[in-house]
């Protein structure tokens, strides 16, 4: 009770650089400008299915602090302040011809239990915030939440990339009634890049299904990782 009403009365530190907050100025400026391509991970198993992959920042600094504020201290209002660059980034993509118009925005897959734990899933709200974004400078875009991890994977924290291979094959599953329209273009949405495995393994679901996969759109690339376009 306490801490709820701390919260309401103090404002909250920036998530980035711990000034005042809710997302500084200058943590901010780490996500704008355009997107930029990512290399493949290294040692990713069927690199060659991973569609292209763009981030808007490397997955370090502020931009770090902020997902993992997101995902693991309970701050509900990151996913909507993080996914309004995302939306900006999609209209550039689209203005590259890159994805086509409707784009439909597929969250990457999360586990039920770990995105109950988390409060919600992050990468979800944070879709929604980046189509609204998007919808509002006027691009047609919709989310379509079609993916689920099924069974026993594991929540893929701290494994390696054959791992996160195994854990998720087969266990990417698409839910029909959520799905986009058939033919329509896909552009995976997630937090962080960090093997790669979880974007081939929903690229192969949504393959599968008749939904062409445009990219994916990644708030973080892996880190060091130097990204080119
Ligand atoms: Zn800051």
């Amino acid at each position: 009770m306490l801490d709820t009403a701390a919260d309401l009365v103090l404002p909250r530190p920036c998530p980035g650089c711990g000034r005042a907050g809710p997302w500084c100025d200058s943590c901010a400026a780490t996500l704008a400008g355009p997107p930029r391509r990512v290399r493949p991970p290294d040692q990713l198993p069927d690199a060659d299915r991973l569609p292209p992959v763009w981030a808007l920042a490397r997955y370090s600094g502020p931009v770090r602090a902020a997902i993992l504020a997101g995902k693991e201290k309970g701050r509900r209002e990151l996913p909507t302040i993080l996914g309004a660059p995302m939306g900006a980034a999609i209209r550039q993509l689209h203005a590259w011809g890159s994805v086509r118009e409707p784009v439909w925005l597929v969250p990457a897959p999360s586990r039920p239990s770990a995105a109950r734990r988390r409060g919600g899933d992050p990468v979800h709200a944070m879709a929604i915030a980046a189509a609204r974004t998007a919808a509002t400078a006027g691009l047609s875009t919709g989310v379509a939440p079609c993916l689920v991890t099924r069974g026993r994977a594991r929540d893929s924290v701290g494994l390696d990339a054959a791992q996160r291979q195994r854990n998720l094959a087969g266990r990417v599953r698409l839910l029909e009634r959520a799905a986009p329209p058939p033919g329509a273009d896909v552009l995976l949405i997630d937090d962080v890049l960090t093997t790669g495995a979880t974007a081939v393994a929903a690229a192969r679901v949504l393959r599968a299904a008749g939904h062409p996969v445009a990219g994916l759109l990644a708030l973080a690339g892996v880190p060091g990782r130097p990204a080119a376009r």
